[in-house]
């Protein structure tokens, strides 16, 4: 199935200048790029954005961290796309993601961890939500699609 999800750049990305770099394997996999925007995040969109964060001690720590700078918002689309790009990021903690995700070739760290990518179809719908206005979604021809799947693939 084909499925739209939501990757954030966060600000340690932007501040080690890997923007372009993260980008790159996302778009290399091939996946589609339908939205991206710069923005600052606000103390009220991460109180729901990590509501599930709430209760533990780094909690505030987080947040801090993702408001340290602007992040880049993107929409990935392709099939599978919400399991593909959560192994792409690779698990949470960098120091223990396996060499060749993104988080195990660029991250030392827990928290300062490079990307967020949403885990599931349920919340990948309500983070692009948050996120995106919908006209800031793009529907596009990707004209190598023919060539990145099988007919039977989608
Ligand atoms: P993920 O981003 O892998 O989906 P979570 O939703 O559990 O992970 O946590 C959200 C973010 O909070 C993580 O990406 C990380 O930046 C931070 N975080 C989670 N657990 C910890 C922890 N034990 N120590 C420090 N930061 C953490």
């Amino acid at each position: 199935m084909i499925e739209k999800t939501l990757v954030l750049l966060k600000p340690c990305t932007l501040q080690r200048s890997l923007v372009g770099e993260i980008i790159h394997r996302f778009e290399r996999k091939g996946l589609r790029l339908a939205g991206m925007k710069m923005m600052r995040l606000t103390d009220e969109l991460l109180n729901e954005h990590y509501a599930h964060l709430s209760t533990k001690p780094f909690f505030q720590r987080v947040k801090d961290s993702m408001m340290a700078a602007p992040v880049i918002a993107c929409c990935f689309e392709g099939v599978g796309a919400i399991q593909t790009v959560r192994q792409l990021a690779g698990p949470t903690n960098g120091r223990l993601a396996t060499p060749g995700t993104i988080r195990g070739d660029y991250s030392m760290s827990y928290q300062e961890n490079i990307v967020h990518a949403s885990d599931s179809p349920e919340t990948a719908v309500v983070e692009l939500n948050r996120f995106f206005n919908p006209e800031e979604i793009f529907a596009y021809a990707q004209v190598t699609f023919g060539y990145l799947y099988a007919h039977d693939e989608y």
